[in-house]
């Protein structure tokens, strides 16, 4: 790693590897040898329809995606999915489940309800949103059941994959796609903006099963059927080609790093350290989340003193560490440490935090 670079804390938008990010500025000007940026040439031409074929196969590799499901590069971020979905998976009077774990799992329901019945089958929030459900009380007569494995904001993680019986289940993983090996048989869908482990804004990775995609007898825009960009292969309308071959660097980064097996134990072994110092830092520092729901992903974490927390960010940002602010809705401090954040950078940050600690105990 560039030892002049700062280490990026951020929740994103994007924290890409470092390699991704010096590959792409070195073929930024002449890709593959056209003589122009890959935003420059024709998505539809055989170098981008190459690069895209690949970077599909890529990811089908890593995640081990059956046959059977359709993978898609779309647009709209996470956000426009949590509409688009259950326009696409419910029809017309159908209901459908919602486990409500914070802000991300809120906001998905919001967004489906002009489409769908939407029910909570499972909430944390009398818990302050402090850990993920033990108990999902699934209809079996739900069109689908969406949860969101990592909240972001939260700092919460599902450790396991919700049983759902026959509903298909439909999973947010903006935040924490990519970050461990996963079944995907599991699921009926996923969905992923691609800031955080994959890519810049503006990209939305959707992994659905295709039983499900003729499922809706809805009036609807072509724009917005899952069904007809399966049909063009994510190219119905111009996409978003700068994303889609950014993704395509970090599914090769990923599998240089040796897999999708070789990055989750890194990231358990990151967070568990991280834990492991604010728990152990006699109060100065606190996570108020289960211990068996804590996010490997974002690490939220206050200063016992929040008096202190101006001096810490100030200080921290000072000493090459970025972005370490909490969200605005919590307050306090959060430590985002995505796939491209290394092992390095959570021990600069504890040693740091121990520093702080000690001139401040
Ligand atoms: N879901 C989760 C879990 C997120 O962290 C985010 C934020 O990036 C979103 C959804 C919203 O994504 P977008 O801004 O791409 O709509």
């Amino acid at each position: 790693t560039d030892p002049v670079r700062p280490w990026n804390f951020s929740a994103g938008p994007a924290v890409l590897a470092p390699e991704v990010l010096a590959q792409a500025q070195r073929e930024l000007l002449d890709w593959r040898g056209t003589g122009a940026s890959v935003m420059e040439v024709s998505h539809r031409g055989r170098d981008f329809m190459d690069m895209a074929e690949e970077a599909e196969q890529d990811l089908r590799t890593l995640m081990g995606i059956p046959d059977r499901y359709a993978v898609l590069f779309l647009q709209g971020g996470a956000t426009q999915h949590f509409a688009q979905l259950a326009m696409n998976l419910a029809a017309p009077g159908d209901s459908a489940d919602y486990v409500v774990t914070g802000h991300w799992s809120q906001k998905a329901v919001r967004e489906a309800e002009p489409y769908v019945r939407t029910r909570v089958a499972a909430s944390t929030e009398a818990d302050g949103f402090r850990r993920v459900p033990s108990v999902i009380d699934v209809d079996p007569g739900a069109a689908y059941l969406h949860y969101t494995p990592n909240e972001t904001i939260h700092g919460t993680e599902f450790h396991r994959i919700p049983e759902s019986g026959d509903v298909p289940l439909v999973a947010d993983m903006s935040s924490d796609i990519l970050s461990r090996p996963l079944d995907v048989s599991r699921f009926g869908m996923i969905y992923a903006g691609a800031q955080k482990n994959i890519g810049p804004s503006g990209l939305v990775l959707l992994i659905i099963r295709e039983d499900l995609l003729q499922r809706t007898g809805r009036p609807m825009a072509d724009i917005f059927r899952y069904a007809r960009h399966v049909e063009r292969d994510s190219m119905l309308n111009t996409p978003n080609t700068w994303g889609w071959y950014l993704a395509g660097l970090t599914f090769k980064w990923i599998a240089a790093q040796g897999g999708l097996d070789v990055i989750g134990e890194r990231n358990r072994a990151k967070a568990e350290a991280l834990y492991a110092a604010i728990d152990g830092s006699g109060g100065f520092y606190r996570n108020d989340i289960d211990p068996d729901s804590r996010s490997r992903m974002n690490v939220p974490f206050r200063l016992h003193d929040e008096a202190l927390n101006t001096l810490f960010l100030e200080e921290s940002s000072q000493a090459g560490l970025l972005a370490l602010k909490g969200h605005r809705a919590l307050g306090g401090m959060r430590a985002s440490i995505y796939n491209a954040m290394p092992m390095a950078g959570v021990k600069a940050l504890i040693q740091f935090m121990r520093d702080f600690a000690q001139r401040h105990g």
